[in-house]
């Protein structure tokens, strides 16, 4: 849903660098104060040159960025009052902590005074207190970052750009710098843009999550839309989903009777109002899979879906491919042979289920490839993709 009171509004921005290079292909996108929205997709995509129309850094060749419902249009970078916080945040070396997070605030001529008072309550934000004096020298990668954070805070910026502010650190450091992100971010109240190619890092930060794909915009929404309705196949394989089918959806054989799609492994029963008849991809979420209890007579049936014992299930037959335990969960990849070729699907089923054991699943004894596996699937938790259209989304891009 559109915020109701735009605080950043971007009206049709097209960039092109060079004849073969379209940046950004008309992108349009509404953000409202205090909204957290990260920008996600793949390299190349068009993310840091939306950033950097927004900040004044590169002027769109069409389009508009308008503040509170006024136009920027020939508003230069320092006059657009925003925070820039990158990947290479090059702090000034030469400066202690407290003079980095002063600099904003001496450069608008601030009273000594109130910087210092400023430039304390920043410290206290992001937890570096007493770290005024410190050499930048004498810092973490974690904590010249959160000071980095500090100085692009402190001038109460009205709006905070994040271009992979967290991109150079290692997992560890980044998760627990993640959630001290959402923090601050939240207590400030700032409006924040973000950018990254980590789905993860999108998902625990934002509000919304905008995904882009060769200079436009594929879907637009929550984090939890997003992960549960992603709004076509390149959405989910960039989310990282991996069991999409291609499938069709025909008209009910007879009113009332359930849809049904089409897939190369058999016919799958849908849940919930099924969308117009036609093509699509469908989504078997990894979480979407238990094994059958023993009792099955599947061995009578051939590979792929199959009715199962219990109605709200489908059984799924195929052979292990590779199975490895990790804890919570057995990962295991199950080949179904199928008509063309083979097709391999891979699922989370937990570690905790009584039948593991029956079906011969244990930490110390997994289950060799090429052994038959019987899972009931859960439809529940698949859902049917409209089809991917790279045409539409980059008619243009091809260099
Ligand atoms: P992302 O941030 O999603 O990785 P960019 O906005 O950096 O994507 O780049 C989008 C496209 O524009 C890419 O094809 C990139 O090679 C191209 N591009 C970016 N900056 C320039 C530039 N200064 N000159 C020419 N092409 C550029």
């Amino acid at each position: 849903m559109p915020p109701a009171a735009p605080h950043l509004e971007l009206r049709h921005i097209h960039k092109t660098y060079n004849e073969q290079t379209r940046a950004l292909a008309g992108v349009d996108l509404t953000i409202a104060t205090g909204e957290i929205v990260s920008l996600l997709g793949p390299s190349g995509c068009g993310k840091s040159t939306l950033l950097r129309i927004i900040a004044g850094l590169e002027i769109p060749d069409q389009g508009e960025v308008l503040l509170d419902g006024v136009s920027l249009r020939g508003v230069p970078v320092h006059r657009r009052h925003f925070g820039l916080m990158f990947q290479d945040f090059a702090l000034f070396p030469h400066l202690n902590v407290a003079d980095n997070i002063a600099f904003g605030l001496r450069m608008a001529g601030q009273p000594d005074t109130a910087i210092r008072s400023r430039v304390a309550a920043m410290l206290g934000l992001v937890n570096l207190e007493g770290y005024g004096d410190r050499s930048i020298f004498e810092l973490s990668g974690g904590e010249r970052q959160r000071v980095a954070l500090a100085r692009s805070l402190a001038p109460e910026p009205a709006l905070l750009m994040l271009d992979e502010p967290l991109g150079s650190l290692d997992r560890g450091l980044r998760e627990e710098l993640l959630e001290e992100l959402r923090a601050i971010l939240r207590t400030t109240g700032v409006t924040a843009v973000y950018v990254t190619h980590d789905q993860d890092e999108a998902l625990a930060l934002s509000d919304r999550i905008v995904i882009m794909r060769a200079g436009r915009i594929e879907q637009v929404g929550t984090p939890q839309t997003i992960y549960t309705h992603p709004a076509n196949d390149f959405v989910a394989r960039f989310l990282g989903f991996e069991n999409l089918l291609p499938a069709q959806l025909r008209p009910p054989a007879a009113p009332g009777a359930g849809a049904v799609a089409q897939t190369p492994i058999g016919p799958f029963p849908l849940r919930g109002a099924p969308p117009a008849p036609g093509d699509y991809t469908l989504l078997i979420r990894p979480e979407a899979a238990r094994l059958a209890v023993s009792g099955t007579d599947s061995r009578a049936h051939g590979w792929g879906f199959h009715p199962a014992p219990e109605p709200e299930a489908v059984l799924l037959r195929g052979e292990v491919v590779a199975c490895t335990y990790r804890g919570r969960e057995y990962r295991v990849q199950v080949r179904v042979p199928a008509p063309t070729q083979p097709v391999e699907l891979r699922f989370d089923l937990p570690a905790f289920q009584r039948s593991a054991a029956r079906q011969g699943l244990a930490a110390n004894q997994l289950p060799a490839p090429g052994t038959p596996l019987d899972l009931l699937i859960y439809p529940g938790l698949a859902t049917l993709l409209a089809l991917d259209t790279p045409s539409k989304a980059a008619p243009d891009r091809q260099a």
